[in-house]
């Protein structure tokens, strides 16, 4: 039987982000994708927020994706804009790529980092044991793995075969999204009616002062609410024209669709994202409207959470239940975007007088500053906070990417983390650290930073002399003149010292 130390089922941008970060920490881990080549028909998620763009390029891959995309405050909330120029990242923007890029510049990398990926067919189900997963295929063929991750989308297979609930809300709306060639040319934007939100556009498009600026020709991109919730089956090119009847007295002539798919409002978490040897990502353990472009950013983002523990409990660095600090940090998390984009559909529904005042109400909040950066820091996900006790602010946040002063030059932080490494920043007196049981696992790094320490939406914040990065560019341990604490941090996310040490 064909062995891994780690199978994840599907290779979405979920799947080859998780398959990335595996692959750095030198463990061997195969993807199962049931499509036969990377390409994705339709459109899909259009763009990355600034979290993600700081993930990538903590990763040194970032420029590969905002060479191809549009630079752009992308971050909103229902209808407001929320920007985000004034906050301390160097990303202080989103980027505007479609889905079928990000994942063929992830595919790249991931092929660069060696990753098996077996194509062309399912994950049916599975079998755990004390010791690893027997995987089954579509082909007949099984697998073995020390652990599976299913990473295969909202519909997950492996979420089903783990028995793992994912409860939540049914849809309450529902819209057509399709990519076709029309005899007669439609208004391109955005319209509101008593049904909801429409929309026609092309994929290609420019954004010039702020503003999208589409191509003149090409096939127009449709989005068109129903006018009844339906159910998430095939849509038809006659279901399309329908609705396009429905709400703009003509369907245009729309033939020759590259593709036509519907997506709903239901809002679904898996109860657990761990079930003994099986975990979830993304769309397997989260789904929800699109409202505020948030399902791939925060699928990416759980791989570089689940990564490296994984990696480190499968090299035996860290006891299995390491694994457990990955639904503690991140369920909360994606239960939030629920919340805020069940709050988006409910401020987006067909406007009576009521709901509009309701949305003006929203809207001035919206454009007070301190509202704003607080919705900002959330839909960007510049804000994440992870527990990890009371203590220095940055405890549990994103380390911000520092120009840092080193003996050898200027260096900034996130390069640091390429690698995906842990790293203790001294940025007191050099050689203050002696945390020789940890160096084969954490690099010591001693540095001086003379600027402002600031965080996204907390503002200012005192000046540590040390911190301890995660590998996900979170911080772990806060140094203040003393070591209390740092044994104990480096215990927790790095395992026991080495023997000997
Ligand atoms: C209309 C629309 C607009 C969106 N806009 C945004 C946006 O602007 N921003 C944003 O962040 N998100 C957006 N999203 C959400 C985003 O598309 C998803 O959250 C994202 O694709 C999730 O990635 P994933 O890898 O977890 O799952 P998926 O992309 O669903 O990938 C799952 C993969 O698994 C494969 N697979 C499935 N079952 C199996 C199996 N049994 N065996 C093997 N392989 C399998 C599939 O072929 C697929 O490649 C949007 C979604 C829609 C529908």
């Amino acid at each position: 039987m064909t062995e891994h130390a780690v199978v994840i089922a599907g290779g979405g941008p979920t799947g080859l982000m998780l398959a990335g970060e595996l692959a750095l920490a030198g463990v061997d881990a195969a993807i199962v994708e049931r499509r036969p080549s990377q390409d994705l028909p339709g459109s899909r998620a259009g763009g990355l927020h600034s979290r993600t763009i700081e993930v990538l390029d903590q990763r040194g891959i970032a420029d590969r994706f905002l060479l191809e995309g549009q630079v752009a405050q992308v971050a909103g909330f229902a209808f407001n804009r929320l920007d985000i120029s004034d906050f301390p990242t160097r990303h202080n923007y989103g980027l505007g790529l479609w889905q079928k890029h990000i994942e063929r510049i992830l595919a790249g990398w991931v092929d660069e980092l060696a990753v098996t990926i077996y194509r062309a067919r399912d994950v049916t189900g599975l079998a755990q044991d004390d010791d690893g997963v027997d995987v089954h295929l579509s082909d007949g063929e099984s697998m073995r793995a020390a652990y599976l991750v299913g990473c295969d989308g909202g519909r997950s297979v492996v979420r089903k075969a783990a028995g793992i609930d994912f409860p939540g809300w049914d849809p309450t709306t529902s819209a057509l999204l399709a990519e076709v060639e029309v005899a007669e040319e439609p208004e391109l934007g955005i319209r509101q009616d008593e049904l909801g939100t429409h929309s026609f556009g092309r994929t290609e498009y420019e954004i010039r002062d702020g503003e999208v600026v589409f191509a003149d020709e090409g096939p127009v991109g449709v989005m068109v609410t129903e006018r009844q919730p339906a159910p998430s089956s095939e849509p038809t090119l006659r279901d399309l024209s329908e609705a396009l009847v429905i709400v703009h007295g003509t369907d245009y002539g729309a033939h020759s669709p590259t593709y036509i798919t519907r997506f709903t409002d239901m809002t679904r978490q898996a109860a657990s994202y761990r079930d003994g040897r099986v975990l979830l990502a993304g769309d397997a353990a989260h789904v929800h409207s699109p409202a505020g472009g948030q399902g791939l950013n925060t699928g990416v983002q759980d791989a570089v959470n689940l990564g490296w523990k994984l990696a480190q409990v499968v090299k035996e660095v860290s006891p299995p239940s390491l694994l457990d600090s990955y639904h503690g940090e991140r369920h909360p998390v994606a239960a939030r975007v629920l919340r805020n984009t069940m709050a988006q559909v409910a401020l987006m529904r067909p406007a009576d007088a009521r709901l509009e005042a309701l949305r003006e109400t929203v809207a001035g909040l919206l454009s007070m500053d301190e509202p704003r950066k607080r919705f900002a820091g959330m839909m960007s996900g510049l804000d994440i906070h992870y527990d990890l006790g009371d203590g220095h602010p940055l405890l549990g946040r994103r380390m911000p990417d520092l120009d840092l002063v080193t003996a050898k030059g200027p260096l900034r932080v996130f390069t640091l983390l390429h690698e995906a490494r842990p790293v203790l920043l001294n940025l007191g007196e050099p050689g203050d650290f002696d945390i020789t049981p940890w160096a084969d696992r954490v690099q010591t790094v001693d540095a001086r930073y003379d600027g402002p320490w600031e965080l996204p939406v907390l503002g200012a914040v005192t000046a540590p002399t040390a911190v301890l990065i995660r590998p996900d560019g979170y911080v772990a341990w806060v140094g203040d003149h003393a070591q209390q604490g740092l044994t104990d941090a480096l215990s927790a996310w790095f395992g026991r010292r080495s023997p000997g040490g």
